[in-house]
């Protein structure tokens, strides 16, 4: 097996074995741009070199010296030689980049005496002393180990010593002067000289960036970031080229387009007299990229033909990194750049339009998720840099949000009643702290995972959410919250991201949202290409017109209990919920009756002629229960009861797990009243809206968690005997259909029963991920978390759907229930409806529509047009 590859033998294509550094460096070999030749160890070698306790072995050191060979002949110098001495760098670059790897070597090869020899031959020895120092720095920080501020301190002393303010003024002397305390400091470390032998400074490099793929560091970045850890590192062993030769050379880096804006114009920064990374250290001002075309026109043309020449070559805007030996240009990286969700947009459309890239490509540009950043209010960057981090939690609702902090909804709502920007603090949220939610600018809990009452009422309502964050303790009682024994009280400024999940001291500035011509541009490619649906999952009329303006084409999940819990109606539900007898029971439903109606009419006017499923009652009862002695007193006042009868109601409804309790179509099968409540609410408003505007309302009752047909049957017979009744009465003629949440495994399991009476099945991930994996939702981020780091799951299955075992019920159920009903209509109205893994998986099983929050619909649009792309191309 081949181990070391020429960068003249190697391509783009070959990532995997020459890391993403080398393969771009071959690339642009064989494309004929300057590059300082070299060649690559590849990641198998890094492989091989676990495989052998962590050492070279012969083979492989007589590999790489027969290239080193190689590009002697090429460069007509030699390693270690005195009149015309070859020097080195030595560069890690993995497949994926990542941080935590080992740092580059510069000047690799320069001894004592090659130094006074090329010192000699170029006449230039303050460049051979600082390309020295430099040297001796990064060996030894890197390859050895010792740190760098060791270093640092003298450089500083020594200029602060003569009074310099750049490294540019040290002198030849002083620079002689500090090579010698930099190799006394090497001794006093490491207890040695510091290595003059060429090839042994080689090897010794190339044996450190091995080493370093299984750092602390980059294990832990892998683990995070779900990267594999046999993947292994590349080393690049590069020819020297040098900017720090004098006044023109220099070395910079550059966008072929500008990364924050997406503006087609280069964008670079360029510094003179310099190597390595000191364009990026801020030792000293860099100057703008055009500049260089005052000092140096020929290298600045030759550079933007270069550009245009990357540009079309990778088809992207790239990210490069160049030197400037005496004048003359080389590069010595290039990669497709990062950029903002602006840029992506602008970029993909514009190099469509130019001709680079078709429509197809342009859509898979843009990372979905990415899209977060347009629809929300962000972080301004400029303020953010100066900001405090003090805590991180789950990012559970994207969006930037500053404000006062307040720890119960009360008074988060009568503050933000005052025009205060308000940040609702909670160990977690219930029912009762909507009001407080609505007002606040953000919701920060510090338990709940990502599926939890913050999480999923949040994201309803596009607001920005931080839940699980156990790093603050939350002290609701003191109304304050405790980080890193500092303690934050109410009325004190915080600032939460939740696309990220940090959490800022005081106030950081944030920009608003706007949707750009581009971003309807891409929507509409999108749109052509998907075959998904995408409906929202929408509570209330507010939310349902947020998600028409982001696209959705229905509702896929309106979620009734939210109804209830606002102020004004909790009370009557908790009557409802307490009632000792079916008349009691009656009497509450009747109050609620027209709250519901008057919801449903807000939200068919909204929706007008498209799909509107509406699930009937689900949560486990005791939710709405009041919950301490002064709750049950007030409850009881106003129900004119005991306090004694209703404490014990309250105490009887109490369940020992109440996810697997009273809850779904359990409910109206107990008590079908309720459903006899809702579904006149939901025909009786879609009567009314069809009567007053005309509209053809779609209404689609939804049964929750039904496992069983008999429990679809039962409510069947309640719900279309009220219906048909009522619009027989009516004379107005209106169609609705019956269907039910495949969310139970049993569920899924007997769909094709079950779609004898469904006409329609809407897979409620969340539930069905609980119940397959039997993961308790609402505490499963204390575990998974743990699995993730150990690398028992790369992903959460509440993030991205479980595909073999979770998706396997649901692929039993599509088949099962098209069986029966060909024409059922299918759609998914989980958490996962917005994730577009998931929503890949979607595709592939052929569901009709994805139903997710309002914010992520436009992430569904594009993820399902990437589905499709995707697929046609296997
Ligand atoms: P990173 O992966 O951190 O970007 P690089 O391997 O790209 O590290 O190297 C760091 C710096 O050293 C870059 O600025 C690069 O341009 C410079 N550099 C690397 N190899 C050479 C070389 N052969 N000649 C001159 N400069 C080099
Ligand atoms: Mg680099
Ligand atoms: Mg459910």
């Amino acid at each position: 097996m081949k181990f070391v590859y020429s960068f003249k033998d190697g391509n783009k294509e070959m990532k995997d074995l020459l890391g993403g550094k080398g393969a771009n460096l071959a690339e642009m070999t064989t494309i004929g741009l300057p590059v300082p030749q070299g060649f690559t160890v590849t990641t198998a070698a890094c492989n091989e070199f676990y495989n052998n306790d962590e050492t070279l072995w012969d083979e492989l050191k007589t590999e790489i010296f027969e290239e080193l060979k190689k590009l002697e002949e090429i460069t007509g110098k030699t390693f270690g030689s005195l009149d015309k001495p070859l020097l080195v760098s030595v560069r890690s670059g993995a497949k994926i980049s990542m941080p935590g790897m080992m740092d580059t070597i510069l000047n690799l090869g320069l001894n004592d005496e090659v130094a006074e020899s090329l010192a000699k031959i170029t006449e230039n020895p303050r460049f051979v002393y600082d390309s020295y120092r430099r040297f001796i720095q990064m060996f030894s920080d890197v390859v050895m180990g010792v740190p760098k501020h060791i270093f640092e301190d003298v450089l500083t002393d020594e200029k602060s010593k003569k009074g310099y303010r750049y490294d540019t003024e040290l002198t030849t002397d002083d620079l002689k002067k500090i090579v010698a305390e930099f190799k006394e400091l090497y001794k006093k470390e490491i207890g040695e000289n510091f290595p003059q032998e060429p090839r042994e400074q080689l090897l010794n490099a190339v044996h450190a960036v091995f080493s370093s793929w299984n750092n602390d560091r980059a294990i832990m970045y892998r683990d995070i970031n779900g990267i594999a850890h046999d993947l292994g590192t590349a080393v690049n062993v590069q020819s020297m080229v040098f900017g720090n030769m004098g006044d023109d050379c220099g070395t910079g880096v550059a966008f072929t387009r500008n990364p924050s804006t997406g503006e087609k114009k280069l964008m670079g920064e360029f510094l003179m007299n310099a190597q390595g990374e000191d364009v990026v250290a801020g030792i000293r001002t860099p100057v703008p990229i055009a500049k260089l075309n005052e000092v140096n026109p020929g290298a600045y043309d030759e550079f933007v033909n270069v550009c245009k020449t990357l540009e079309g070559h990778y088809k992207d805007m790239q990210d490069i990194e160049f030197t400037i030996e005496n004048k003359k240009l080389y590069l010595l990286q290039t990669r497709n750049g990062k950029r903002t969700a602006q840029a992506a947009l602008k970029i993909a459309i514009e190099m469509f339009e130019e001709g680079l890239i078709t429509k197809d490509q342009a859509l898979m540009r843009i990372e979905p998720k990415q899209l977060d950043q347009l629809l929300h209010p962000t972080f301004d960057k400029q303020s953010l840099e100066n900001a405090k981090m003090i805590a991180s939690g789950l990012a559970a609702s994207p969006g930037a949000a500053t404000g006062k902090i307040f720890f119960t909804a009360e008074s988060a709502s009568k503050n933000a009643k005052d025009n205060q920007k308000v940040i609702l603090v909670r160990t977690e949220t219930s029912p009762e702290d909507l009001e407080g939610m609505v007002a606040a600018e953000g919701i920060l809990t510090s338990r709940g995972g990502r599926t939890s009452h913050a999480a999923v009422v949040a994201r309803g309502m596009g607001k920005c959410c931080v839940c699980g964050c156990e790093d603050i303790y939350v002290d609701e009682k003191n109304l304050q919250f405790e980080v890193n024994g500092k303690v934050y009280k109410e009325g004190d400024y915080i600032s939460i991201d939740g696309s990220t999940g940090k959490i800022y001291d005081g106030i950081v500035e944030t920009n608003d949202a706007s949707l750009s011509e581009n971003f309807n541009t891409l929507m509409k490619w999108a749109d052509d290409r998907r075959k998904l649906q995408v409906r929202t999952n929408a509570d209330t009329p507010n939310d349902a017109a947020n998600a028409i303006k982001f696209g959705a084409e229905g509702i896929g999940l309106c979620r009734t209990e939210h109804m209830f819990f606002e102020e004004t109606r909790i009370s009557a539900i908790r009557e409802m919920i307490v009632a000792s007898s079916k008349t009691e029971r009656e009497v509450a439903l009747e109050k609620l009756l027209p709250f519901q109606k008057e919801d449903f009419i807000g939200i068919f006017k909204v929706m007008k002629e498209k799909p509107v499923t509406i699930r009937l009652l689900d949560p486990p009862l005791h939710e709405f229960l009041p919950k301490d002695d002064e709750e049950i007193k007030e409850l009881a006042d106003n129900m004119n009861i005991s306090y004694e009868l209703l404490k014990n109601q309250v105490t009887s409804l109490h369940e020992f797990n109440p996810m697997l309790g009273h809850r779904g179509c359990r409910l109206a099968i107990s008590y079908p009243e309720i459903a006899v409540m809702q579904t006149r609410a939901i025909i009786e408003a879609a009567i009314a809206v069809k009567k007053e505007e005309g509209y053809d309302v779609k209404p689609e009752i939804m049964i929750p968690l039904v496992g069983n047909i008999t429990e679809l049957t039962f409510i069947e017979k309640v719900v279309k005997e009220v219906a048909d009744s009522i619009i027989k009465e009516s004379g107005v003629e209106l169609n609705y259909l019956y269907g039910t949440m495949i969310e139970v495994p049993r569920g899924a399991l007997t769909s094709d029963e079950i779609a004898q009476t469904a006409e329609f099945f809407s897979f409620g991930t969340n539930d069905l991920t609980q119940m397959t994996y039997g993961f308790s939702r609402d505490d499963a981020n204390k575990f998974i978390n743990d699995y993730k780091v150990k690398g028992v799951f790369d992903t959460d299955p509440f993030v991205s759907i479980d595909e073999t075992g979770v998706g396997k019920l649901m692929k039993i159920a599509v088949d099962l229930g098209r069986k029966t009903r060909p024409n059922i209509k299918l759609g998914i109205c989980g958490e996962h409806g917005g994730d577009p893994k998931s929503i890949d998986f979607c595709n592939r099983l052929g569901l009709n529509y994805v139903s997710c929050s309002p914010f992520r619909v436009p992430i569904a649009r594009l993820a399902a047009a990437q589905a499709v792309i995707k697929q046609e191309q296997k």
